[in-house]
């Protein structure tokens, strides 16, 4: 299945933080990637006085099924040293699954496509370099759409 991933860093050297989580991702048995979109930096979000972010998106073959994969990037967000603290806060490495394929799952654990997705200027755009044209598969609507919408309600 192909699946879409977002990384993010805003602690410690961002850039580094992110061609570490992809040297992970990597060397995964059940994770091929195929492609990368540019690494962009970006105003923080939500909770504004933290460092800027600097983030990726990747597109990824994976073997594995929607809960393993979010076990991996749980499981190399804590190797890379991630600390959870508060919603929004500051974090050394954010792995976030934007897309399973097609697939739409709503449990306690894992929600896909991801929830905050359709409203995340900088995840969309650096997903529209590799998939402009993928449908949103709860929205109905492509990315470059998605995008569009945003930009003309005018609220970043
Ligand atoms: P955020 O990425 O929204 O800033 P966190 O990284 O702290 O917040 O996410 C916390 C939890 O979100 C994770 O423990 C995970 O179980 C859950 N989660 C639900 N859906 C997803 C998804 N699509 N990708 C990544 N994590 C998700
Ligand atoms: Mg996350």
């Amino acid at each position: 299945m192909n699946a879409y991933l977002c990384l993010g860093a805003n602690l410690e050297q961002p850039r580094e933080q992110i061609h570490k989580a992809y040297l992970e991702l990597a060397a995964h048995p059940g994770i091929r990637i195929l492609r990368g979109s540019s690494l962009a930096k970006t105003r923080p979000w939500g909770k504004t006085d933290q460092p800027d972010f600097h983030n990726q998106v990747l597109e990824i073959e994976t073997t594995l099924p929607p809960l393993e994969l979010l076990e991996t990037a749980l499981e190399i967000e804590q190797k890379l040293g991630r600390v959870r603290k508060e919603k929004w806060g500051p974090r050394l490495i954010d792995i976030d699954i934007l897309l399973y394929g097609d697939l739409v799952i709503n449990t306690d654990k894992l929600t896909v496509p991801h929830p905050e997705m359709h409203r995340r200027l900088f995840a969309l755009r650096l997903l529209a370099e590799l998939a402009p044209n993928l449908e949103h598969p709860v929205l109905h609507k492509n990315i470059e759409t998605l995008i569009q919408e945003i930009e003309s309600q005018g609220d970043m």
